[in-house]
């Protein structure tokens, strides 16, 4: 993965010992490689390998609508009622269950249901979402297995590796910039050259930016070098062609101020949502699946009932703690690479920092881990 900033001279990358070889994601998967930084995976696959995998006695309620969920036969050891409707008829039926996992994403039904208070904020930006084929470039010959993202002013724009040469493109803009750029397909291919196809550019006073560049023996980022060195700057492929809709997505940021109440519990987006920039989103709520699997399991295990109060207290201090500092984390990521400052200071910034994570032993390897969720 390699970022970079359109403001300072200073650029972050980060290999894998596979990362030279000829493999790309779809080909790691299929062999089980789990020698990656990450992987890009599809919707509807996860969706489709989840439905595949469900055992016999899963039972499907599909186009239906939660009408109401409420606690039942007392506190503690009870159960929750959920009442729904099938979208095409208003009798509403109920359920009454040990346990209500709600994973409905970030306008959670179930969340609203239990009025569970929730802070959001909105970026006021938006995410342009498509797939482009590219070509050429050191990926050509090295396996289409890296992620960039560079830092604009309006906000990152990042190209995460699919297979044969396909790229997702996510990129933050204001919402006037992403009107523009939809109502355009033609001139995507154009714009997103323009924008990702440059080295980190020196914005600041030349005096300042090369003392630093030169004090800390930083190289000169606009001169493409060999891949095969994580030193070097990579320039990403080629884009050539939009292979897709444009799509776009309101950015913003939510927390529920409890993650569980009674017999219900909140796991990913319904419980907390972050901006898209770290890649984290759906990280964070598979981290939650297996921090409740693992407190019900223990519960469970230990003779205890699947909606054991202690169990689903410890699922929802750990979570919630560590939601808490990646929130966090993110927003002021988020925060530094838009700061400008006076004379460039935010660019000036972020060129000591980024050299900084370079060069303090083990702090790179630790962003990564942080990044991988581990
Ligand atoms: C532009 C963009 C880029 C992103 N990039 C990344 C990334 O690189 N890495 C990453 O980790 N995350 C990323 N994310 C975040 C990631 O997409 C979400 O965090 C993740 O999808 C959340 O998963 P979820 O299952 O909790 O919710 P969702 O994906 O929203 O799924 C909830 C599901 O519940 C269903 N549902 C809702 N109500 C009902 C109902 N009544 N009955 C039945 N089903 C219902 C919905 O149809 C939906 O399928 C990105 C998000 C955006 C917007």
């Amino acid at each position: 993965m390699q970022v970079w900033d359109r403001r300072n001279p200073s650029f972050l990358k980060w290999s894998t010992s596979n990362n030279t070889s000829n493999n790309n994601n779809k080909k790691d998967l299929e062999e089980g490689v789990d020698d990656a930084l990450g992987y890009v995976l599809e919707d509807r696959l996860i969706n489709a390998e989840i439905e595949n995998n469900l055992p016999n006695n899963v039972k499907l309620l599909c186009q239906t609508q939660l009408t109401g969920i409420e606690e039942i036969g007392g506190e503690g050891g009870g159960k929750a009622r959920v009442t729904y409707k099938s979208t095409d008829s208003s009798s509403t039926s109920a359920l009454d269950v040990d346990l209500l996992i709600g994973a409905d994403g970030g306008n959670s039904s179930v969340r609203r249901l239990l009025n569970i208070p929730t802070s959001s904020h909105s970026y006021g930006q938006v995410a342009c979402c498509a797939t482009i084929s590219t070509v050429g470039g050191a990926e050509y010959r090295h396996g289409h297995n890296t992620a960039y993202q560079r830092f604009l002013d309006e906000g990152p724009v990042a190209m995460l590796p699919l297979w044969d040469g396909l790229y997702n493109i996510v990129w933050t803009m204001e919402p006037d910039t992403a009107k523009e750029v939809k109502a355009d397909p033609d001139g995507f291919i154009g714009r997103l050259q323009e924008a990702i196809m440059k080295g980190p550019e020196s914005s600041g006073p030349p005096s300042v930016l090369s003392a630093i560049t030169d004090g800390l023996g930083l190289v000169n980022m606009n001169e493409f070098h060999s891949p095969s060195s994580s030193t070097y700057f990579t320039p990403p492929p080629t884009p050539t062609s939009l292979v897709s809709p444009i799509l776009s997505f309101p950015l913003s940021t939510h927390a529920a101020h409890n993650y569980v109440k009674g017999n219900c519990v909140l796991i990913g987006d319904a419980a907390h949502g972050v901006h898209p920039m770290a890649g984290q989103g759906l990280n964070l709520g598979l981290a939650d699946v297996e921090e409740l699997v693992l407190r019900v399991g223990s519960s469970v295990g230990g003779g205890g009932k699947v909606n054991d109060k202690l169990g689903l207290e410890i699922y929802e201090r750990k979570r919630m703690r560590k939601v808490m500092v990646a929130q966090g984390g993110i927003h002021a990521l988020r925060e530094i690479f838009r700061f400008k400052g006076p004379g460039d200071m935010g660019g000036i910034g972020r060129a000591v920092g980024m050299a900084g994570v370079n060069m303090v032993p083990g702090l790179k390897e630790q962003l990564k881990q942080a990044a991988m969720g581990l």
